[in-house]
C-alpha cells in the first residue's frame, strides 16, 4: 500500500511510515495511491461471510504486501471481535449497530486497528513508543482500550478535569497497566495545546518515541470502512439500493464508507448528517468551506468547527462540488430536534438512541427515500445516561460492563495546564 499527501501527490510512503507519522510534513493528509475494486464474486456471496471474514477481505486488498495475509488474519481477528448487528426501526429504516466494542462507542474500530498494526511494525523492531493523546471522551477511552496491554507501547491521556461525564472519566482512568490517565486542570483545548506542544519539543522527542493517535491517522481510517460491507451483506437481501447516513463531526467515519464505495461496494447515496456544526452540509450548499468555532451541543462528539478530514472528501471528488453532491447529501439539526427524534423514536418503536445517533436517524428520516436507509450507531445510549434518560424521561438499562467500569477506583495524576509540567512528568517517568 502506498499513500500520498493530499498536498502533494507525488510524495508517497509506505503504510508503516505512514501509520508512525500520522501527517505528512507538508500539512496534508495521506490517502491511499490506489483503492482497488473488489471482485464481483465477493459481492455475489458476502452475506455468506462473518464480519472478520469481510474485514479481512478488505483490508487485505487494500493493504496489499506491507503485511503478510497470515499477519493480517491474526490483527483482524483480534480487533474486529465484537459485532455490528443491523437492527430495523422502522419502515424502511434500519440502523447499524457500531457501539458493541469495549469502549461502547464506534471509535473502537479506528483505535483498535491502529494498535494492533502499530503493534506489529514495532514488534519487529523491539523499540518503544509512547503515545500522547489529548481526548474530549470517547477517543480517549477507546485508545485506552485499543492499547491495553500492548507491548512496547505506553499511552498516556490528556483529559480536561471535570468535563468529561463520570461514564467517560471511568473508562479513562481504571484500566491501568500501560494506560496512565492525566487529569488537567483546564480545558479540552488546553489538553490538545499541550500535547501539540510536546510534539514540537525537541528534547522531548530526542528523548522518547512520541506518537500520535489522531483520527486522521490512515489506521484508523481504514477499518471504518469495514462495517458498510457489513451493514450491506445484512441487508442484501432486502434487494432495494442502499442508503447510509453518517452522523459526522471531523467525517473520518463517512470517509471510511466513501472507500467502501470505491471498492465496490453499491451504496446509493451518503447523507452526511451534523449537529449545529454544519460546516459541510453549509459547504454542499454554497460551495464554500468556511471553519468556524465549535459550539457546544448534546451531541459533543460531534462539536467540530474544522473538520479535519475535509481534504480527504475534497481528494476523493477531485475538489470538484458538483461530483461530490451526486454522492453526498448534508444535513444539519439543532438540539430541540435531535431530542424529538430521541423521544419520538423511543415512543414509537422502544429503539433507544444516543444523541448522536439521533442525529443520523433525523438526517436519513428527512432524505425521504424509497432506498434502504440504514444511520449509523455510534455511541451506546447508556454513554449518555443523563441526557438520554432526562429526554425519553424513563430509565435505561446500563450494560453490565459498563456498570463494573464504574464500580471501580479512579487513578489519574493531577496536572496544571502549563505544558513545562507535562514534560517534567514525561521525562521523569522515563
Ligand atoms: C467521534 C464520534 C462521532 C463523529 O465521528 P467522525 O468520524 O469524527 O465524523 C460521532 N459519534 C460519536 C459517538 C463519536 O464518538
Amino acid at each position: 500500500m502506498k499513500l500520498y499527501s493530499t498536498k502533494n501527490k507525488n510524495a508517497t510512503v509506505s503504510l508503516k511510515e505512514a501509520v508512525f507519522k500520522g501527517l505528512p510534513s507538508d500539512n496534508g493528509l495521506y490517502m491511499p495511491t490506489e483503492i482497488p475494486v473488489l471482485p464481483k464474486k465477493f459481492f455475489d456471496t458476502i452475506d455468506s461471510l462473518s464480519f472478520p471474514d469481510i474485514a479481512f477481505e478488505v483490508s487485505k486488498a487494500l493493504i496489499g504486501e506491507d503485511i503478510p495475509a497470515a499477519d493480517l488474519r491474526k490483527i483482524i481477528d483480534g480487533v474486529i471481535n465484537f459485532d455490528a448487528p443491523v437492527v430495523h426501526v422502522k419502515d424502511n429504516l434500519y440502523v447499524l449497530e457500531l457501539f458493541h466494542g469495549p469502549s461502547f462507542a464506534f471509535k473502537d474500530f479506528g483505535a483498535r486497528f491502529m494498535a494492533g498494526i502499530m503493534s506489529y511494525f514495532l514488534q519487529k523492531e523491539n523499540r518503544e513508543i509512547n503515545i500522547l493523546v489529548a481526548t474530549s471522551g470517547d477517543t480517549g477511552s477507546a485508545v485506552a482500550q485499543g492499547f491495553l496491554n500492548m507491548p512496547g507501547i505506553k499511552v498516556t491521556i490528556l483529559y480536561p478535569s471535570k468535563k468529561v461525564s463520570e461514564i467517560q472519566e471511568k473508562q479513562l482512568t481504571t484500566l491501568g497497566q500501560n494506560i496512565t490517565a492525566l487529569e488537567v486542570d483546564g480545558t479540552f483545548d488546553d489538553c490538545q495545546r499541550m500535547v501539540k506542544e510536546a510534539f514540537l519539543d525537541k528534547e522531548l522527542n530526542e528523548k522518547m518515541n512520541l506518537s500520535s493517535a489522531n483520527s486522521i491517522n490512515i489506521s484508523r481510517l481504514i477499518p471504518q470502512s469495514f462495517y458498510y460491507f457489513y451493514a450491506y451483506a445484512q441487508v442484501k437481501k432486502l434487494g432495494k439500493p442502499l442508503v447510509f447516513c453518517t452522523p459526522s463531526g471531523n467525517f473520518g467515519n463517512l470517509c471510511g464508507g466513501l472507500i467502501a464505495k470505491r471498492m465496490g461496494l453499491p451504496i446509493h447515496k451518503f447523507v452526511a448528517a451534523t449537529n449545529a456544526n454544519d460546516i459541510v452540509p453549509n459547504y454542499l450548499s454554497t460551495g464554500v468551506f468556511e471553519a468556524k468555532p465549535s459550539v457546544a451541543t448534546i451531541s459533543n462528539a460531534m462539536d467540530v468547527g474544522n473538520p479535519s478530514n475535509f481534504q480527504r472528501i475534497q481528494a476523493f471528488f477531485d475538489n470538484d462540488l458538483s461530483k461530490t453532491k451526486l454522492e453526498i447529501d448534508g444535513r444539519s439539526f439543532n438540539d430541540i430536534e435531535t431530542k424529538k427524534a430521541m423521544k419520538e423514536v423511543a415512543d414509537q418503536t422502544g429503539y433507544i438512541m444516543c444523541p448522536h445517533t439521533a442525529v443520523a436517524y433525523l438526517g436519513l428520516r428527512d432524505y425521504k427515500t424509497e432506498c434502504t436507509g440504514v444511520f449509523l450507531a455510534t455511541a451506546h445510549p447508556a454513554k449518555f445516561i443523563d441526557i438520554v434518560e432526562e429526554v425519553i424521561g424513563k430509565k435505561i438499562q446500563i450494560p453490565e460492563k459498563l456498570a463494573l467500569v464504574l464500580k471501580k477506583e479512579k487513578k489519574s495524576i493531577l496536572l496544571s495546564n502549563n505544558f513545562s509540567d507535562l514534560k517534567q512528568f514525561l521525562l521523569n517517568r522515563k
